[in-house]
């Protein structure tokens, strides 16, 4: 029989209460919180490694252990918490997606409130030009001018109202264009499709594949310890390198009509239609290659890095199967790019070659 899962919330209240109880703070709400957070919350959280939290939990009981438990001593405990929250680099990764969907939705917020500030200013100036247009037409008729001079200056309102009507229109067409990139490409990396972009051409790529019956393939890049950049250069200098590693994929992708994204952090794709393993996995190679040849001296704002930066990365490439759905795809070419990390990095290793030992 399964256990009575109603009873075990107040099991769990009841070793907490024993636990504080234990340090003498029985009772405290705060320290009711923190006990409730390293042992049980924390335990839950996808996040960290089992030895992440058994060294958290460690340190929080270590402190509790010290006495006075006073705000002092609290103030230490959620200062510890917060430290190895934020040095967690799952959660440094999370707050750099966060960090980029929240610069990409508000640059196109800003563009959204400028058009729709542009669009009244327009159709003031469209009233005003009405306006005008009747007033000049009543003078004319009115005027002693004779009527073919009446036609001709009427005709040269006009003339000026449709050409200023068509230089707004090749200035509304462009805005749009300019919108249509600020939401589909990456804030950070102008080059590379957006993560939401990506969404949407991988169910379109996949439904036209089945369609025509054409293979699809899949290529996900991951940069090479790429916190070793960012600790050793500074995370500015690690956007520049990222920059310069989204050219060249951008640049290969334009080559073979593939569909270069972010697909979040240091993590890259490329969708490869009518491309199969065997071949996806040769235009990866190449890509693999020119990174790995091309050392980059990012631009930015201060002392250069001394030396130009060589950064490798590593390629799984998978091949859409039968009846398989996008995340089926993208799972498996995440697992041959492990593969490919797990057995020495800067390489390509293909799905279909990975053993299933390096299989998640
Ligand atoms: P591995 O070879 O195993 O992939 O090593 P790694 O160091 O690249 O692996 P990990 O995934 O642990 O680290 C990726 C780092 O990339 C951590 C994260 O802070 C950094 N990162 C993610 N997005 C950005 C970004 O937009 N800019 C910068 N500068 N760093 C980023
Ligand atoms: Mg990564
Ligand atoms: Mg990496």
């Amino acid at each position: 029989m399964s256990p009575d899962k109603s009873k075990q919330p107040c099991q769990g209240l009841a070793k907490v209460q024993e636990v504080l109880e234990r340090f003498g703070v029985a009772g405290d709400a705060d320290w009711m919180a923190v006990v409730l957070f390293a042992r049980n919350l924390v335990a839950e959280m996808d996040l960290f490694s089992a030895g992440q939290k058994a060294a958290l939990q460690a340190a929080v009981f270590e402190q509790m252990g010290m006495k006075p438990l006073d705000r002092q001593r609290f103030k230490r405990v959620i200062d510890s918490i917060q430290g190895f929250l934020l040095d967690n680099s799952k959660v440094a990764d999370l707050s750099d997606q966060l960090k980029a969907e929240r610069d990409g939705s508000s640059a196109l917020y800003a563009e959204m409130g400028r058009m729709v500030q542009d669009i009244q200013a327009s159709s003031r100036t469209r009233q005003t030009s009405l306006q005008r247009m009747g007033q000049d037409t009543e003078a004319l008729i009115v005027s002693d001018d004779s009527k073919a001079e009446v036609v001709r200056r009427f005709r040269g309102m006009i003339t000026e109202m449709v050409a200023q009507a068509r230089e707004e229109a090749r200035d509304w067409e462009e805005r749009a264009r300019q919108m249509e990139r600020t939401a589909n490409f990456d804030p950070l990396l102008s080059e590379l499709y957006s993560r939401r972009a990506l969404d949407v051409q991988l169910d379109a790529a996949i439904k036209r594949a089945r369609r025509s019956n054409c293979p699809l393939s899949l290529m996900f890049l991951d940069v090479d310890h790429f916190k070793t950049v960012n600790d050793t250069y500074g995370h500015t200098v690690g956007d520049g390198v990222l920059r310069v590693l989204a050219a060249i994929v951008s640049a290969h992708a334009v080559q073979f009509g593939g569909y270069a994204a972010r697909y979040g952090g240091e993590e890259l794709v490329v969708l490869c239609e009518g491309l199969d393993e065997d071949t996806a996995v040769v235009r990866a190679e190449s890509i693999r290659l020119d990174v790995a040849n091309c050392p980059c001296q990012p631009q930015y704002n201060g002392p250069a890095p001394a030396e130009p930066i060589c950064v490798t990365v590593s390629i799984g490439v998978a091949q859409l199967g039968p009846r398989q759905a996008v995340s089926d795809l993208i799972r498996a070419a995440d697992q041959a790019m492990y593969a490919a990390k797990t057995n020495g990095r800067n390489m390509v290793a293909a799905y279909s070659d990975t053993p299933e030992s390096q299989k998640a």
